[in-house]
């Protein structure tokens, strides 16, 4: 089985379209996403739409999709995510707001092979950026691969009893990671909509679980366009700017 794993669309339909153009349909069996369809940018209907019509196979929350559908207050939010959450509050259609209050919180476990959360599985908002989180989250992980998003950083942990270990892509637009028998793994496939790793192209992963391999890509795509449509809809500039510093 091919899965397509797709984090942090942060309302970015440029990049999507991107990203499903190197990935045509057919290619992968099933489509997993780990929450974050909206804020920030400023498609967020047209990247509900397109998300609802790939009928993924497994789809958890995110944060900002709880906040810009009105499930939670923007108390945690800073300047820029809350003006970018009421927006997007007052811009989604009432069935998109629907859908994106429905999502379930993570983990989820899908098809007994792989786990998907949003933060960590053991909590949905932690962030996991340090190896000490990642340890934890390892450990509290029910599958030997779990996907998780949130940072928008595209990287790798694994841990087999005290190995660990940290794997980060570079400028390849592809790395392939065999999933070794015996370890465990955590694994962020980067942030469609808004990279932060310093690299600004569109991150995704591709697990092939009859293979045991996973391979983390990243495509370009129209950032100019995204940014200018993030400004003409009066979002916070910095919002248009980090789009091309991949921060
Ligand atoms: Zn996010």
């Amino acid at each position: 089985m091919r899965y397509l794993i797709l984090s942090d669309l942060h309302s970015n339909l440029e990049a999507l379209e991107a990203v499903l153009r190197a990935v045509p349909p057919g290619t992968c069996d099933r489509i997993v996403v780990l929450g974050d369809l909206v804020g920030y940018g400023a498609d967020p209907n047209a990247v509900v739409d397109r998300v609802r019509a790939l009928a993924p196979a497994a789809i958890v929350r995110g944060n900002h999709d709880k906040v810009s559908a009105g499930v939670e207050p923007a108390d945690s939010f800073n300047d820029a995510a809350r003006h970018a959450a009421t927006w997007t509050l007052d811009a989604l259609t009432a069935a998109n707001r629907e859908y994106l209050a429905g999502l379930p919180a993570g983990p989820i476990i899908l098809d007994e092979v792989l786990e998907l959360c949003h933060g960590s599985p053991d909590d949905e908002d932690e962030y996991v950026f340090e190896p000490t989180d990642a340890i934890e989250a390892l450990r509290a992980a029910r599958c030997n691969v779990c996907f998780f998003g949130h940072t928008h950083v595209q990287i790798v942990y694994w841990l087999s009893g005290s190995d660990f270990d940290v794997i980060v892509t570079g400028p390849d637009e592809e790395t392939t990671i065999r999933v070794e028998e015996g370890r465990r793994y955590l694994i962020n496939p980067g942030s469609v909509g808004q990279p932060r790793d310093g690299d600004a192209r569109a991150a995704f992963a591709v697990f092939d679980s009859d293979r045991g391999e996973v391979t983390l890509r990243r495509v370009t795509y129209p950032v100019a366009a995204a940014a200018a449509k993030i400004t003409a809809a009066g979002l916070p500039e910095g919002l248009a700017r980090r789009l091309a510093l991949g921060k």
